[in-house]
């Protein structure tokens, strides 16, 4: 299948990519092509122009400066395979980037095109959202810094204007204090997942101090539990208690969350594997 015909522009700067953007009111970014690509060749996307960044230097960077893992634009999925930083981020988001497709969708792929294209069953978009990330937007008025709840709007849609390129996402590390699990259900390896569950546990001693929990494919975008956060934020844990809270923080987010459904899945399967997952994923995180 071919895609419908569109003009090519290649700008090696940011500001080069922010002047094309501007100028043409229906130009799309072209990152990894991962998504964009097959949508244009089965022409649910048709954009007049496509802007390829991928000659725009220092756009993959990996850099870490204060506290915060700042990963740019260009950074492809396969890189965090092997930990990015030695401590619990790093080796948290080395688990979940084998969850993304298969191998040359993650070495094309972009982490950061993953949280632009915002769909809500992407594994970078719950752990974006769990962990607050700030985007960071370059547009012809400059920059902002968007904030993980405010930039999921909607399925494939974000706080981002049409005339901004996202140059980069800020995550703030995690101290050593911090266990996370990951799990998601797909009915075959690499496919996007019906539900999947992100949990990061900041512990005091062998008190959960703080608990974050995100879930994906189960909204129209990411979205944290606060219900099953709750359940676990102050609890002991011990080798007798661990099970018990992750079946505990797992029933809590089934009752909370009403997930929405589709020829995948019911509702009623997801809220099933809504709790399976966050149970998986809170043990893995409890008993790391
Ligand atoms: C068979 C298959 C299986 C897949 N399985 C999964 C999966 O299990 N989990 C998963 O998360 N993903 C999966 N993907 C999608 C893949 O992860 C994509 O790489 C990702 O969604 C988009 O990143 P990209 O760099 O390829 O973006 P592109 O395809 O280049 O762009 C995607 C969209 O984001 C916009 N965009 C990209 N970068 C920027 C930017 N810097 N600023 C502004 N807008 C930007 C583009 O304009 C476009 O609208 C799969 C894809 C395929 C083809």
């Amino acid at each position: 299948v071919k895609p419908a015909p569109f003009i090519y522009h290649a700008p090696d700067s940011v500001e080069g990519a922010i002047d094309v953007l501007a100028a043409n009111a229906g130009a799309k970014v072209l990152a990894g092509g991962q998504s964009l690509v097959p949508a244009m060749n089965f022409r649910l996307a048709r954009p007049e122009a496509l802007v390829d960044i991928n000659r725009v230097a220092g756009l993959d960077q990996v850099t870490i400066d204060e506290g915060v893992l700042e990963i740019g634009a260009l950074a492809r999925h396969v890189t965090f395979e092997a930990p990015v930083e030695p401590g619990p981020l790093g080796r948290s988001l080395a688990q979940v980037a084998r969850f993304v497709g298969h191998l040359p969708i993650r070495t094309r792929g972009t982490l950061v095109g993953s949280l632009a294209h915002a769909d809500p069953a992407a594994e970078w978009c719950v752990v974006a959202r769990t962990l607050d990330a700030t985007m960071v937007a370059a547009g012809p008025n400059g920059i902002r810094h968007i904030g993980a709840d405010a930039f999921f709007h909607t399925v494939f849609s974000t706080e981002l204007n049409d005339d901004e390129l996202l140059t980069s996402v800020r995550f703030p590390l995690l101290s050593d204090s911090h266990r996370a699990g990951f799990a998601e259900f797909a009915r075959r390896a690499g496919d996007f997942a019906l539900v999947m569950a992100y949990v990061v546990c900041e512990l005091d001693e062998r008190t959960i101090r703080t608990a974050r929990i995100g879930l994906g494919g189960v909204s129209d975008r990411p979205i944290r539990v606060p219900q099953a956060e709750a359940v676990l934020t102050g609890q002991a844990v011990d080798a007798g208690s661990v099970s018990e809270l992750a079946v505990a923080a797992g029933s809590a987010a089934a009752d909370s969350v009403v997930p929405f459904g589709d020829i995948h899945g019911s509702p009623e399967y997801r809220t099933d594997l809504i709790r399976a997952m966050v149970r998986r994923a809170t043990l893995q995180a409890l008993a790391s």
